[in-house]
C-alpha cells in the first residue's frame, strides 16, 4: 500500500469542481453562436451525468484539531458517518460542519470513547444539530457532562447504550468497524481512561486503530483479543501521555502513521518525550495536531492520501 502527502487544495473534490467551472467559463467566452451553444449543451449533459452518475463515497478518517483533547471521524465507501468523541470545545462541531459540507445532516453513529471533558464536550450539541441514528458509551458514566449528553440524546430519540461486549459492526463494501470496551480486569476501574472504548476501522484499504484514553496495561489487555490489530494509523492514547503507547501494542498495531491529538504547550507537557521516542524506535511519520493541525486521510486506487483538514 503506497501512503502519499499531498500538498494542500489538490483533493479529489476540488478537481470535479473544477471541470464544472472550466466548462461554464469557456461557455462565456466569445466564440460564436453555434460553438456557444455545443459548449453549453456539454456543460448541461456533464452537470447531469454527475449527479446521475455520482462515484461512491470513499472512506475517510478525518482528525479534528480541537486542542487538549480528542475529536475524529469516519466515513465509508457507502456514506456512514462515525464520529468518535467530541474534543474539550466546539471546535469538532465546526470542523465536522466543513467536512460534511452543506445539507448533510445524518450521522449513523457517535461514539464516546470514556467519560471525560477533553472527549465529550461538543457531542450534545452534535446530538442537537444533526440526525444521529445511535449513541454508543462506555459504562461508568458519572460525570455532569455525561447527563448532559444523555438527556440530548433522550431529546432528540437518539438511540443510546453503555456498551460492555465487544462487538462489530458491518457497514457495508468490504468496511467494518469493531469496538472493545474494557474487560471484566478493568471494568471496576476507578481510572476513567481505562474504560475507554477501543476500537478497529477498515475500510477500502484504510485502517485505523484508537483507543481513548487508555493506559498502557489496558492496551495490553486489548492484545488478548484473538483479533488481528493491525492497522496504517494508529491514534496515540491519552494525548501522548507517558502511561500509553506500550511497544507490545505498537508492534501489534505496527502502524505507518501516528497520529497525536494534543495541545500546544499543555500544562501536562503532551505528548512525553518517552512517547516520541518510542515512536520513532518504530520509524513511524508522526503527525501533532499541535504542529500541523487537523489531518484528512483517505484511499483511492490502493494508495492513501494525508491531506491537511480545514
Ligand atoms: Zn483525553
Amino acid at each position: 500500500m503506497k501512503i502519499i502527502q499531498r500538498p494542500p487544495f489538490l483533493g479529489g473534490f476540488c478537481i470535479e469542481k473544477d471541470y464544472f467551472v472550466i466548462i461554464f467559463c469557456l461557455s462565456a467566452t466569445r466564440y460564436n453562436y453555434k460553438m456557444r451553444y455545443l459548449i453549453f449543451l456539454i456543460f448541461i449533459v456533464s452537470f447531469f451525468s454527475y449527479y446521475i452518475f455520482q462515484p461512491m463515497s470513499r472512506a475517510e478518517i478525518i482528525f479534528f484539531d480541537v486542542g487538549q483533547g480528542d475529536s475524529f471521524a469516519l466515513k465509508t465507501t457507502t456514506g456512514k458517518i462515525i464520529v468518535v468523541d467530541g474534543g474539550p470545545n466546539w471546535d469538532s462541531l465546526n470542523g465536522l460542519g466543513h467536512w460534511l459540507g452543506f445539507g448533510v445532516n445524518h450521522i449513523n453513529m457517535i461514539i464516546l470513547s470514556h467519560d471525560h471533558e477533553d472527549h465529550l464536550t461538543a457531542l450534545p450539541e452534535i446530538l442537537e444539530r444533526y440526525q444521529v441514528d445511535k449513541l454508543i458509551m462506555p459504562t461508568g458514566l458519572s460525570s455532569q457532562s455525561s447527563v448532559a449528553l444523555l438527556k440530548a440524546a433522550e431529546n432528540n430519540n437518539v438511540i443510546s447504550e453503555q456498551l460492555s461486549t465487544n462487538r462489530c459492526y458491518n457497514l457495508g463494501q468490504d468496511c467494518m468497524l469493531c469496538l472493545f470496551p474494557p474487560d471484566q480486569d478493568f471494568i471496576n476501574s476507578k481510572d476513567k481512561n481505562d474504560l475507554s472504548i477501543a476500537l478497529h476501522f477498515q475500510c477500502d484499504g484504510l485502517s485505523l486503530v484508537a483507543a481513548g484514553d487508555a493506559n498502557k496495561k489496558r492496551e495490553e489487555s486489548l492484545l488478548r483479543n484473538n483479533f488481528n490489530w493491525q492497522a496504517q494509523i494508529l491514534k496515540i492514547s491519552h494525548h501522548g501521555s507517558a502511561s500509553a503507547s506500550s511497544a507490545s501494542f505498537i508492534k501489534a498495531v505496527s502502524p505507518y502513521l501516528a497520529f497525536i491529538s494534543v495541545g500546544a504547550n499543555n500544562s501536562y507537557n503532551h505528548p512525553a518525550k518517552s512517547t516520541l521516542t518510542q515512536l520513532r524506535m518504530f520509524a513511524l511519520k508522526i503527525w501533532r495536531s499541535d504542529e500541523l493541525g487537523s489531518l484528512i486521510i483517505y484511499a483511492n486506487n490502493k494508495k492513501i492520501y494525508l491531506n491537511k483538514g480545514p
